[in-house]
């Protein structure tokens, strides 16, 4: 039996600059996730489907837990490190939730490695689940870089971790007890960084259907200048294992930081 009830959304555009999209993005259950690719000559494309086609294959199960998303991880690895164009390495980012269940209750198990993102919204508040892997998110948690300076930080594209691009860093998982009204958001920097997070938290607020906030999203990012790839995916708790039945969709506020185009620091890199 599925653990928890869900409606979703998504949407995704190359947006205003760029000629590919490099961003990926799964939203069948129990799997919601977004793949921010980056290498030249379509590597990233390639790279962040690669991703999602590893994943995809737990697609229909009642839930995945977190042996099942490390094996995935595992080969996706693999599949990215094959995918390298003439000593560029591709990489990608990797953000998002699977759907889990602990003691039969329905949670969210959320994952990331990069500054791709996932956010929860709930009781009218938008909050950052995931930890971006950036250079700017180290200076900010060394106190040398406030959240208003790392959205204008020269720096702020570059990540500390990725799936492939000569990274090994491991992911980071979060387990959180979902409820009903939940309302799940899972995106590319194309969006988080180009649009503030108080916008963000509006559209949210504001448009119940999950397709029309995705889609809503996307347009929004275009709207501030559309520089990156853009892919959002929005994921509704309808109905949680373990709780009384409930039937809420609502939302509200926010803070912020972000940016453009996502590169390795260090090792390889390039953009298309
Ligand atoms: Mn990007």
């Amino acid at each position: 039996m599925r653990v928890i009830d869900v409606r979703v959304g998504s949407a995704t555009h190359p947006g205003l600059r760029r000629r590919v999209n490099e961003d990926s993005h799964l939203a069948e259950y129990p799997l919601f996730l977004v793949a921010d690719g980056m290498g030249g000559h379509d590597a990233g494309a390639a790279a962040s489907a690669a991703v999602v086609t590893e994943f995809r294959g737990l697609v229909g199960r009642d839930s995945v837990g977190i042996d099942g998303m490390r094996a995935a991880l595992s080969r996706a690895r693999l599949a990215v490190e094959r995918i390298g164009h003439a000593g560029r390495a591709a990489g990608t980012t990797l953000s998002g939730v699977a759907i889990t269940q602990v003691d039969g209750n329905g949670h969210w198990l959320a994952v990331n490695v990069g500054d791709s993102r996932t956010y929860r919204f709930a009781d009218g508040e938008l909050e950052q689940i995931s930890v971006d892997h950036s250079v700017v998110q180290e200076l900010i948690d060394a106190g040398e870089l406030t959240g208003e300076a790392a959205g204008r930080d020269t720096r702020r594209n570059e990540i500390t971790r990725a799936i492939g691009a000569g990274s090994g860093g491991d992911a980071d998982f979060w387990l959180l007890a979902a409820e009903a009204g939940d309302r799940i958001l899972v995106c590319s920097d194309g969006l988080s960084g180009e649009v503030p997070e108080e916008r963000i938290a509006g559209i949210l607020r504001d448009v119940i259907d999950p397709q029309d906030a995705a889609t809503r999203l996307v347009h929004e990012a275009m709207l501030h200048g559309g520089r990156d790839n853009i892919t959002a995916v929005v994921v509704d708790a309808v109905r949680v294992a373990g709780q009384d039945d409930g039937d809420d969709t609502s939302p509200a506020a926010v803070t912020s930081d972000a940016d453009e185009d996502t590169r390795p620091r260090a090792a390889a890199g390039g953009d298309a």
